[in-house]
């Protein structure tokens, strides 16, 4: 499916839940080591909190400092990418993700513009155990 999201760098630290406030499927997460699960919005009207298990490897990069989107369920909806959303413009679409090669496709509010974010597809996959 073309247009899943990818969360990048600028989130670390920031992680202001703006993206979780617009997407409408609840499927981009945060970690709670405490607990070591990936939890989302609790669905509405449903009381079901949708929880997934860390891969311990993965989940050991970042830990809690950025939001994972679950492209098993992301519909690219387009909603948390758009630009008034988020406010350091970490969210690109997977094939949209800017490889460090050129300073053209980054978001205007990207702090982190000439980086190679492609990291960050992979990661988002792995991420998630079940
Ligand atoms: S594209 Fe839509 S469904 Fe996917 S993470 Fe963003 S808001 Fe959620
Ligand atoms: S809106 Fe941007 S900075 Fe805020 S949590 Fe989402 S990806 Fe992170």
């Amino acid at each position: 499916m073309s247009g899943l999201a990818i969360i990048t760098e600028a989130c670390i630290d920031t992680k202001d839940r703006a993206c979780v406030d617009v997407c409408p499927v609840q499927c981009i997460y945060e970690y709670d080591p405490s607990q070591n699960i990936l939890f989302s919005e609790v669905e509405a009207g449903s009381g079901i909190e949708n929880t997934h298990q860390p891969n311990p490897d993965a989940i050991a990069i970042f830990a809690d400092s950025l939001l994972y989107v679950n492209l098993d369920e992301c519909t690219s909806c387009t909603a948390c990418y758009q630009p008034d959303v988020c406010p350091v413009g970490a969210i690109y679409t997977e094939e949209n993700v800017p490889d460090g090669t050129s300073n053209r496709g980054y978001n205007s509010d990207d702090p982190h513009v000439g980086h190679d974010h492609t990291f960050f597809v992979g990661h988002s996959r792995a991420v998630f155990a079940d």
